[in-house]
């Protein structure tokens, strides 16, 4: 009997997983792929918001793709309850499914400040294609759009509020903007940029209420004035799918705990992307890190290992890089250790910060921020993740970097760093198309 691979979620993580079984040559295996949406990137929504791209190119694989790939699909059903002992999955709709290994990539989901007026019409998480959506009928030239959180999915899609036309004031709870993402002073720097480029932001905002406020919404806060917005989007946290293992018995801390080989507490059951807790690649703690590339690389691992190879995970590299207004901002790594040793270098007057963070000579972590198109910025986000996650020992480099914390290319050449990443893949080969049962044009 062929091998029985169950994928639950379809989107970066479960599809990925999908491709490389049938990519490692799986192609006799049977693959039954259960998804509470259609297939498509939440990563690209928005570029659909700011209409960069139709609606058309957020899928990620279509009925005809699937087919190709020789994959039973249950697409707008949802996992309801995991049987280990049996191994099968029941869905909402009471079909049970038999498994000889599956995979758990239900992702994570928005979740709105607890207040009273969340639920407002108008008020909007923007995590799904459906949210995506109702934000796009709801913006116009002109609106104002209050976006409640300031942390990195708030800024993935500020850009694209201000294409629209709208006047976009940010809310944060916590002191300062991008508490995950920068330290203090690098948030100095993005919202003295933000400000200029007129986005209004209020940081040690407690949001206490929303109410209707004739067609608009009105934010009360625990200080200070009221807000009133045409439009609300809460980008204030999410959290793993995963109530529905409830009872199965697989150990959940934050995510479904899983080993270097992305295996749960049961061993034919996988867990990959943001539902899964592994190996963070600088630290080696385990940690959900709910980003794209986390989901690819997991994806991969869980389908070649399903495939019958046997491939031990790096870990992950924790990691966020997105650009506000022409500004690049990113971090990677272990960035907000406090006992770290770590270098800094500001530059007020070209909007540049550096903070780069050590582990003996080797680079554990690193903030950078600087103005897109900046030959400094640009080449410096590639280059600062390329030696955080190979880890390279830079020597001397370390002193050159100290006394000129901008000034990474020449360390980054020295230390041959790119030799170190090409034979990198994930899976030790390069990428190849899968097998396809017929061929298709998608
Ligand atoms: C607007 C936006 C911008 C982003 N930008 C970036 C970025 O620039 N860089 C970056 O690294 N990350 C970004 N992300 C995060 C990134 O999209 C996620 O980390 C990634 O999608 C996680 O992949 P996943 O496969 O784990 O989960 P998902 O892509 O969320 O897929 C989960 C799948 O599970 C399905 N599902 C859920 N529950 C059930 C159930 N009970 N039964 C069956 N199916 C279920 C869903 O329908 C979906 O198919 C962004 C996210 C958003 C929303």
């Amino acid at each position: 009997m062929p091998p029985r691979h169950l994928i639950i979620g379809a989107g970066t993580a479960g599809l990925n997983c999908v491709r490389t079984i049938r990519e490692e040559g799986g192609g006799a295996s049977e693959i039954t792929l259960v998804a509470a949406e259609r297939p498509y990137s939440r990563m690209v929504l928005p570029y659909y918001l700011d209409r960069s791209i139709a609606e058309s190119h957020v899928f990620t694989a279509t009925a005809a793709t699937l087919a190709a790939w020789k994959v039973t699909t249950h697409i707008g059903k949802r996992a309801a309850r995991l049987n280990p002992q049996a191994n099968t999955l029941t869905l909402d709709d009471g079909t049970t499914l038999e498994y000889d290994d599956c995979l758990i990539a239900t992702g994570s989901r928005a979740v709105k400040a607890p207040v009273p007026g969340a639920d407002l019409p108008g008020v909007h998480s923007f995590w799904t294609l459906d949210q995506a959506r109702e934000v796009i009928a709801g913006i116009g030239h002109g609106s104002h759009v209050v976006m409640v959180g300031a942390g990195f999915i708030a800024f993935t899609i500020l850009n694209s509020i201000l294409s629209l036309g709208a006047k976009l004031t940010i809310v944060e709870i916590a002191p300062r903007i991008l508490p995950r993402m920068v330290d203090e002073t690098g948030a100095v720097v993005v919202e003295a940029w933000l400000k200029k480029h007129g986005v209004g932001i209020l940081t040690g905002a407690t949001l206490a209420r929303i109410e209707e406020a004739r067609g608009k919404k009105r934010l009360k806060f625990k200080k200070g004035s009221d807000l009133v917005a045409d439009l609300v989007i809460m980008a204030t946290g999410i959290k793993p799918n995963l109530e529905w293992l409830q009872g199965s018995g697989i150990r959940i801390n934050h995510g479904v705990l899983v080993d270097d080989h992305l295996r749960s507490s049961v061993p034919n059951v996988y867990a990959a992307g943001d539902v899964a807790e592994g190996k963070d690649g600088v630290t080696g703690a385990p940690v959900v890190h709910a980003i794209e590339p986390t989901a690819m690389e997991h994806g991969r691992v869980v389908g070649a290992n399903m495939a019958g190879r046997d491939v031990a995970y790096r870990g992950s590299l924790n990691m966020n890089i997105v650009e506000v207004c022409r500004l690049d901002v990113a971090s990677f790594g272990a960035w907000d250790e406090p006992k770290t040793e770590a270098f800094t270098g500001l530059r007020p007057d070209r909007s540049a910060y550096r903070k780069l963070c050590w582990s003996g000579d080797r680079l554990t972590g690193a903030i950078i921020i600087g103005r897109a198109g900046d030959i400094w910025s640009t080449n410096d986000v590639g280059m600062l993740k390329g030696l955080v996650q190979t880890g390279t020992r830079l020597g001397a480099w370390k002193e050159h970097l100290r006394r000129n914390p901008f000034d990474v290319k020449p360390a980054f050449i020295a230390s041959r760093t790119t030799a170190r990443l090409l034979p990198e893949t994930i899976l030790g080969r390069p990428s190849q198309a899968p097998e396809l049962a017929t061929t298709v044009t998608t």
